[in-house]
């Protein structure tokens, strides 16, 4: 429970306690030891984080007209397993993080065309990306569909079981001494020279030297935010299943799988535990119901791709709102005296987490990020 702001006096709080805000959270304790609060409401219903597929997938996600974002991307993958391996060891957990790549396969001719445009668009950018007949995407999975017409392998992509891993990043924090104040965030505002206060929703105020707002989609609700961070910042809308195999049934799946049928992107990705995480939606709404439209739509297309998913248990059916920006970018930055922003992480929060976190992290002991980060800051909105 919230402890009066004068009696806890922390270097640094953070605004949000999703993957972004905990990874922030615990990199500024472990590097700076600094004393790292974090503010958040509790409950994990409304974590994009805790919803998400856990894709760290540069190449695979990769589109035309997102080099830069794909550059900071190719950044945050080749970060992402030491960062990993030093969490696992903090926390004292495993988080499932799996380097088996990425297969994209299409389903029929005019999927095997746009297939084959974005070889080309991968290729003409120097990535990895293997082209492979029919026969080698099922000789390397078994269980796609007969009918798959080819496929595009990108040997680089990683995944992690995002449960696991924000389960893992919130030990590792606890151990590095970040502590957690439920609650909610009303106003970010300047309070002296030198100090930063946050106001919660029940007037409770907490001074800090440096406040980091991380509140994903929800930041532009936040009084003393700029105004452009505010307009930029909005949700969207992503409905999601998990499957479980039976016991009888051996994981049907080895590598994520990204299926294109008849012009619509689905994703398949397997968990060594046996889980099988379906998705996704992309809809600009701000609700979170879960809709049998989609749920038919996801279990149609990945059933096309991968006809023993209908022998799957149906596990789970989620919903999330992603921090989407107005340019599909992160927003990492600082943005006043004392307050930085990490938000507007869209599809990519996952994979972006450890980058972001040794980005702020940097930026707290009065460092630069890498270059790659220069075309994310606030400034850019303005
Ligand atoms: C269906 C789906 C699939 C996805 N798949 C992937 C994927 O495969 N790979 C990938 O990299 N990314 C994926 N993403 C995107 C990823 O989940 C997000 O980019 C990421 O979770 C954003 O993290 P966050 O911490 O900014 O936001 P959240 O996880 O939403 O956390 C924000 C936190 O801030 C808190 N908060 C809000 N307002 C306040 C306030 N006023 N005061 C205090 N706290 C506040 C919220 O309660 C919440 O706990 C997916 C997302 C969805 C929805």
């Amino acid at each position: 429970m919230p402890a009066k702001g004068a009696q806890m006096n922390p270097d640094v709080v953070v605004v949000g306690g999703g993957v972004i805000g905990t990874a922030i959270a615990w990199r500024a304790a472990l590097r700076s030891r600094r004393r790292v609060t974090i503010i958040d409401p509790g409950g994990d219903a409304d974590k994009a984080s805790l919803v998400a597929a856990g894709m760290l997938g540069p190449v695979s996600e990769s589109v035309f007209g997102e080099e830069e974002l794909l550059a900071l991307n190719l950044l945050a993958v080749a970060r992402f397993p030491e960062f990993n391996r030093e969490l696992e060891t903090a926390a004292g957990t495993a988080t499932g993080l799996r380097t088996e790549g990425t297969l994209s396969v299409a389903y029929d001719s005019g999927d095997l065309a746009a297939l084959r445009r974005l070889a080309d668009f991968r290729h003409g950018i120097g990535l990895r990306a293997e082209v492979l007949a029919a026969r080698e995407c099922r000789r390397l999975e078994p269980f796609l569909a007969p009918n798959v017409s080819g496929g595009l392998l990108a040997p680089g992509d990683l995944s992690v079981d995002n449960r696991r891993y924000v389960r893992a990043l919130r030990e590792a924090a606890a151990n590095a001494g970040v502590e957690v104040i439920r609650g909610k965030v009303a106003t970010v505002s300047e309070h002296a020279p030198g100090e930063v206060a946050v106001t919660l929703t029940t007037g409770e105020l907490i001074t800090a030297t440096s406040v980091v707002v991380a509140a994903g989609w929800a930041t532009g609700a936040i009084d003393g935010v700029p105004e452009a961070i505010r307009k930029a910042v909005r949700p969207v809308k992503g409905q999601i299943l998990r499957l479980r195999h039976p016991g009888s049934l051996p994981p049907i799946l080895t590598r994520t799988i990204r299926a294109l049928v008849q012009g619509r992107d689905i994703y398949l990705v397997p968990r060594a535990d046996g889980e099988l995480v379906v998705g996704a939606t992309q809809e600009e709404r701000d609700d979170t119901d879960a809709t049998a439209g989609a749920v038919h739509d996801l279990l149609r297309d990945a059933q096309t791709a991968v006809p023993a998913v209908s022998e799957l248990i149906l596990a789970e059916i989620s919903v999330g709102l992603r921090p989407g920006s107005a340019d599909n970018g992160p927003i990492v930055g600082a943005v006043s005296d004392g307050v930085i922003v990490a938000t507007g992480h869209f599809r990519n929060g996952i994979l972006l987490s450890a980058a972001t976190a040794d980005a702020v992290a940097a930026l707290l002991s009065g460092g630069e990020p890498e270059r790659q980060w220069s075309a994310f800051t606030p400034g850019r909105l303005s």
